[in-house]
């Protein structure tokens, strides 16, 4: 999709620091990191964010989970890891491309916001 900065990663006209890649699904280093390991795995068809999610679109959905399992071990993450999925607006999502944050190496808190 034009102006979709994901899409230009996915397809290599702008560069990421990739860890993993097969015909539908990539990952890469986030730019800002938030935990000592701190990946984003996107589909690489255009898909806008969790809510357009089909049933037609949703298979690629369960492959990113099984490739971030593998990642989680490359990684090196047998002591746990945290997946977040930001979605529109008020799920501050900056990137209006479908991606999961996968982030370990560190303890995380919980709850991951304030309650106010
Ligand atoms: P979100 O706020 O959930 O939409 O997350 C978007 C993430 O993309 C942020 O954590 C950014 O740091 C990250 N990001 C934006 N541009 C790039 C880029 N060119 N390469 C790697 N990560 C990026």
């Amino acid at each position: 999709m034009a102006d979709c900065i994901f899409c230009k990663i996915a397809a290599g006209e702008i560069p990421s620091k990739k860890v993993y890649e097969d015909e539908t699904v990539l990952a890469f280093y986030d730019l800002d990191p938030q935990a000592p390991a701190h990946v984003l795995v996107i589909p690489k068809a255009h898909i806008a964010s969790a809510a357009e999610i089909t049933p037609e679109n949703s298979g690629v959905v369960g492959h990113i989970f099984e490739v971030i399992a593998k990642l989680s071990q490359d990684l090196g993450l047998e002591k746990g890891f945290r997946v977040i999925n930001n979605c529109g607006e008020d799920g501050m999502q900056s990137v209006q491309h479908l991606h999961f944050h996968l982030l370990g190496g560190r303890k995380m808190g919980w709850p991951p916001f304030p309650k106010d």
